[in-house]
């Protein structure tokens, strides 16, 4: 999205990918919230499944079930869902180089000299504004000065098979599991896509690996019977940095962009949509601030100012949610189910803590602060 609205604004954008191919690997769980107001429309060619709403497994099996009127979001074949976004940055005029590292940024003036290597050679690129929209291992902002590595217990260690033959409760739902056993400090997930489902899980934890976590799901989880003829087609492994934003997100020259700056949902892990977002911020300050022939860390602060004024409160809130969740005992989590209740429309958080402490005021030492 950010060499899209970059090259849209008129800057000479350059995409770069280390990997062969756009898209590939994929390590995701390929649910999205939304993507109209991106001017995007969901196209079969990747869109596999549309999702209504989620039912949430408490440890012992407690079943809430959240919908919404309207759709609530969409299953993407994420590596062809990438690919397109890129043919619609290079159409409207970014060059794409893949199978290309940027392996270090060196300033050259009021400029960046970015070292790639492709095939064994490097060479340097000489650019007015990098966007460094390089994921959870992001070196590029590091390279710039700022703080962006994430220490290890705050990546959520994510492993997913895309199995087919899974038994599925319902098709347009996502299944969430929840339980210290099951996935401590993350759950686990079974997100229907058509033919197939993903079905995976991550976990904050140094005792076992996601992997192990995950067999283990499958073969005596709560699922088990509904998986018991389910065979993987795809394997994929993943960390999703779940500790909040980076405390800055621009300098000189330099944008922060998704996973890389912190911009993914420390309860959730969902980071599509925001990466997606804060890169057409990222694309348009930057080809703005080329315009005005001004890329000084004073002009492009503003990509931080816009970026949080959308989504900084909802990624500090997820982050409370996540922190308190993590603190409770797979009991308490069974007591928070029931106190949800059966069924949930839409998602009030002021109402759904008044209906927990209500039903279980042994609870309220840990809502108390979200009234
Ligand atoms: C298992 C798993 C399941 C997930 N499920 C979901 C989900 O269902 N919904 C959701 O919204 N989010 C999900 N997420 C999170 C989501 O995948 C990320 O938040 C999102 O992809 C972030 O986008 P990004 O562009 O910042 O990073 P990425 O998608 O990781 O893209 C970064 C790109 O930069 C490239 N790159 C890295 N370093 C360099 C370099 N030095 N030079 C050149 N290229 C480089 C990489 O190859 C990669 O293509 C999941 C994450 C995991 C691990």
């Amino acid at each position: 999205m950010a060499s899209y609205a970059s090259a849209k604004n008129g800057a000479k954008t350059l995409l770069i990918e280390k990997s062969q191919e756009i898209g590939e690997p994929v390590r995701c769980a390929e649910a999205i919230p939304s993507i109209e107001e991106f001017g995007l429309k969901p196209e079969p060619e990747f869109v596999r499944n549309i999702i209504k709403g989620g039912i949430l497994f408490s440890p012992s099996g407690k079943k809430v079930t959240v919908t919404q009127d309207k759709a609530q979001g969409y299953i993407v074949e994420r590596k062809i869902f990438d690919k397109y976004l890129a043919i619609r940055a290079a159409k409207v005029g970014s060059k794409v180089a893949v199978k290309t590292t940027a392996i270090d940024l060196e300033r050259d003036g009021n400029y960046w000299n970015v070292i790639v290597e492709f095939l064994g050679e490097e060479y340097a690129i000489k650019t007015k504004v990098v966007i460094a929209a390089d994921g959870v291992e992001s070196n590029i902002a590091e390279y710039a000065g700022l703080k962006a590595k994430k220490k290890p217990l705050e990546i959520c260690s994510c492993a997913e098979y895309e199995m087919t033959n899974v038994e599925l409760l319902d098709k347009n739902m996502m299944e969430f599991y929840f339980g210290n056993e099951v996935a401590p400090g993350g759950y686990v997930w079974i997100f229907p896509k058509g033919e197939t489902a993903n079905v995976g899980l991550g976990v904050r934890d140094k005792k076992k690996k996601a992997i192990d976590y995950l067999e283990e799901f499958i073969e005596n989880g709560l699922a088990k019977d509904r998986l018991k003829d389910a065979t993987p087609i795809e394997f994929k492994v993943g960390g999703a940095p779940v500790s909040g934003p980076i405390e800055k997100t621009y300098t000189d020259g330099l944008l922060v962009v998704g996973d890389a700056a912190g911009q993914i949902s420390p309860l959730t892990g969902g980071g599509i949509y925001l990466a997606m977002d804060c890169g057409l911020i990222a694309g348009e300050v930057a080809s703005k601030a080329i315009k005005a022939n001004d890329w000084s860390e004073e002009t492009l602060k503003e990509y931080e100012r816009r970026w949080k004024e959308k989504h900084y409160e909802y990624l500090m809130n997820h982050l409370k949610y996540r922190k308190i969740l993590e603190k409770m005992s797979d009991d308490e989590l069974d007591a928070l189910a029931e106190a949800l209740g059966d069924s949930l429309e839409g998602i009030d958080l002021k109402k759904f803590v008044k209906r927990i402490i209500t039903k279980k005021p042994s609870l309220l030492k840990y809502f108390k602060d979200l009234l």
